[in-house]
């Protein structure tokens, strides 16, 4: 009797020390997880680390994310970095805040089958996205204890089901990837203009400096790109304010899509707007700066009824160390320029 108790233990013991050791060695990856997703604050790089690391992790080839796009929206959406999905890239994916299916996964925090949930929730409307995509695992995401995103994954490439404690790894993944989301939010939030989603002015005026030191340290070159719209008091003198607001919803949108996701682009001030372009000469900041001119020249801005020409006058500058010693000297030698066009007949690009 008490020779077979021996045998047992001999044989438990190796056993149990591979769970501990899989234990410390998951805990460790999630501390590596949580160091990684807490290193950044830009809001998509985030989003796709956290992708990654489940894709690593679980060894699979999809997954996506939902999450509101802003702090009152109605809907969950499919945020546009998923991978491996074969969907239609043209199409919003979304599941509305107020369904059956919110409520049900803001109630626990644990991983879901698509069975789980086509046996919970079978034809209803709530599910027809998930129909449509088709994910093997839900995992609801939460930041203080509420429910801010769902992190859905394919299939794993070995094709065997998610185990019990993959789940649970998954469950510790999300908490982690919660918390990171909500902190990026906010922080994405607080430097942003609400109006035209161009950073805000003090963050220019940071990004601006950390720029200046990177482009001396670097030894790389740094242009910047200021601009004020033409005669911006009469459109809100003849139309009024609501379509002045228009005009630079449309102008700042403009000037987004025709800079790198490296320069920054930002709300200067009331109808000003200035752009930091890493690693770039003042020659190629003038290229930039004239497609932007001639893409805000050809845009209509619809208004009451009437489609608004509008232009803008540019002025650019390029850093020099020895001379620009803080953001206040280069950013006073693009406003020059940027006069000289006003000065020269508008609509223009000059530079100092
Ligand atoms: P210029 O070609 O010389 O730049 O003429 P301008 O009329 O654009 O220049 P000015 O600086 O005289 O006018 C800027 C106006 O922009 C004044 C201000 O009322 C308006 N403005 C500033 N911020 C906003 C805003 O957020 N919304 C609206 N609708 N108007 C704004
Ligand atoms: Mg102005
Ligand atoms: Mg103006």
């Amino acid at each position: 009797m008490n020779e077979d108790k021996e045998y047992e233990v001999q044989l438990k013991l190796p056993i149990e020390i591979e769970q501990y050791e899989r234990k410390i060695y998951d805990l460790k990856q999630l501390i590596e997880i949580g160091k990684g997703l807490n290193s950044t604050l830009d809001y998509n790089t985030l989003i796709e680390s956290i992708l990654l690391t489940c894709m690593g992790q679980m060894q699979l080839f999809k997954a996506g994310i939902f999450l509101k796009k802003t702090i009152g929206s109605e809907a969950y959406v499919l945020h546009r970095n998923y991978k491996g999905f074969e969907l239609d890239h043209t199409i919003e994916y979304g599941i509305a805040v107020d369904s059956s299916l919110i409520a049900f996964l803001e109630r626990k925090l644990r991983c879901y089958t698509m069975e789980d949930f086509v046996a919970i929730f079978g034809d209803d409307p709530a599910m027809n996205t998930l129909y449509t995509i088709m994910p093997t695992l839900i995992v609801p995401l939460q930041g203080k204890g509420k429910l801010n995103g769902i992190i859905i994954l394919g299939e794993k490439i070995n094709e065997l089901p998610f185990s019990e404690s993959e789940k649970e790894f998954m469950i510790n993944i999300s908490s982690l990837a919660g918390i990171a989301i909500q902190n990026s939010y906010l922080y994405e939030m607080a430097t942003t203009d609400m109006m035209t989603r161009l950073k805000i002015h003090h963050y220019f005026q940071a990004a601006l400096a950390e720029e200046r030191e990177r482009s001396v340290r670097q030894k790389t070159p740094l242009s910047l790109i200021m601009m004020d719209i033409d005669h911006f008091k009469k459109f809100n003198d003849e139309y009024g304010h609501t379509c002045g607001d228009e005009v630079l919803k449309n102008v700042a949108a403009i000037v987004m899509q025709n800079v790198r996701q490296i320069d920054l682009a930002a709300r200067y001030g009331g109808e000003e707007f200035a752009v930091v372009l890493p690693g770039t000469t003042r020659d190629a900041a003038i290229i930039v700066a004239e497609r932007i001119r001639a893409h805000v020249e050809k845009a209509l801005v619809p208004c009451d009824g009437e489609n608004l020409g509008v232009t803008i006058s540019i002025g650019i500058a390029e850093f020099k160390p020895g001379q620009d010693r803080d953001n206040k000297s280069l950013i006073e030698r693009a406003d020059k320029a940027l006069y000289l066009s006003k000065a020269t007949g508008r609509n223009r690009v000059s530079f100092l």
